[in-house]
């Protein structure tokens, strides 16, 4: 799930680590199975419900042989045969895989969970806000209706706005077996792969890292060309926005220069390397949408949510934003504004 608006960010996109993946991406191809290192490959995945893109996923050898599947992509038959026949390529087969780690719980990550669980008897891992999030898809979906009610968009796009955005929105129903939070290690034989809490784009987000391969699979948190959303799962007290920014802040940190920095393997496009000048080029997207939402406080009387998202910049503009990407781009705006300090501002419902 990406961004409503996908504006691309001035400073450059990262070279590709994979000229093959960033070929498949230009040429809107799925590109094949590649060897990442010894015991770690890529697969990538086709996404469902007619939509014409695929994610990465990624698994992961441990020292007995048995295998971790990160992110089994979409709940499509072919992405299980696909599995099967990477696994084939490499002297595996499915019952070889004894886990299935989740870095979120979107559809073209988590949602081929459950059928490679039935296939394999692996454990599927996520983070606790994930599941929770998962088990109160209803009680959030019904705030969700009360958030699309108080935004003020305009009255022929509030139907689509609850299909997608509000009650009607769908997540695959999984119930994990095993929770993983900030700086747990997989149970990988002969590896030291973590658990990084990077909430944002989703409540319970996790990037996994292995200092000593010099990998970090950073699902949808930092992709090296698409802007993430935010608070595309998990109601929290808090703020996605600036969840998500102390989580850019995370892998600046995370990042070390030289020979020795990470290569990033995310969710979707291709592996690169320059996670710090990723992260920072996010921040300063970010930096840019809340520039625009306090400008357009300053030139509105007690505007609502949809008045002051129509002043910032969207990719086509907010007009051409309907359903999902119109309510993520409307959620967007009300975190940018509680950000600034400023709700105090809007509308009162
Ligand atoms: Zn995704």
């Amino acid at each position: 799930m990406t961004d409503a608006a996908s504006r691309p960010v001035p400073p450059a996109p990262p070279v590709p680590v994979s000229r093959a993946q960033a070929g498949a991406v230009r040429r809107g191809e799925l590109p094949g199975v590649e060897e990442v290192r010894h015991g770690v490959w890529s697969v990538a995945f086709e996404f469902g419900d007619g939509i014409d893109d695929h994610s990465l996923g990624y698994v992961v050898e441990g020292s007995d042989g048995a295998l971790t599947v990160i992110d089994p992509g979409w709940d499509v038959d072919r992405n299980l045969e696909r599995l099967e026949q990477a696994l084939a390529g490499v002297g595996h087969t499915i019952a070889d895989v004894e886990l299935i780690a989740v870095t979120h719980l979107h559809a073209d990550h988590l949602g081929g969970a459950e059928a490679l669980r039935r296939a394999s008897g692996a454990r599927i891992a996520l983070h606790p806000a994930e599941q929770r999030a998962l088990a109160e898809r209803t009680a959030d979906a019904a705030a969700a209706d009360d958030d699309i009610a108080r935004w003020g968009a305009p009255d022929h796009d509030r139907e689509a706005l609850v299909a997608s955005w509000g009650s009607g929105r769908r997540l695959p129903e999984v119930t994990a077996d095993l929770l993983l939070a900030d700086g747990d290690e997989l149970p990988i034989a002969g590896r030291r792969l973590r658990a990084v809490h990077t909430p944002g784009h989703t409540a319970g987000h996790l990037c996994f890292v292995e200092p000593e391969q010099r990998l970090v699979f950073t699902g949808d948190h930092v992709l090296p060309r698409i802007n993430p959303g935010i608070g595309l799962g998990g109601r929290t007290a808090g703020n996605p926005l600036t969840d998500y920014l102390s989580s850019l802040d995370r892998m600046v940190a995370l990042d070390v220069a030289g020979p020795d920095a990470l290569e990033v393997c995310p969710g979707h496009e291709y592996r690169f390397v320059g996670l710090r000048e990723r992260a920072e080029a996010l921040i300063g997207h970010r930096a840019d949408r809340t520039r625009d939402a306090a400008a357009a406080l300053d030139s509105l009387d007690r505007p609502t949510v949809w008045q002051v998202a129509e002043r910032m910049s969207w990719s086509g503009g907010i007009a051409s934003l309907h359903g999902y990407r119109l309510g993520s781009a409307l959620a967007q705006t009300e975190w940018h504004v509680q950000a600034l300090g400023r709700a105090g501002e809007l509308r009162p419902a």
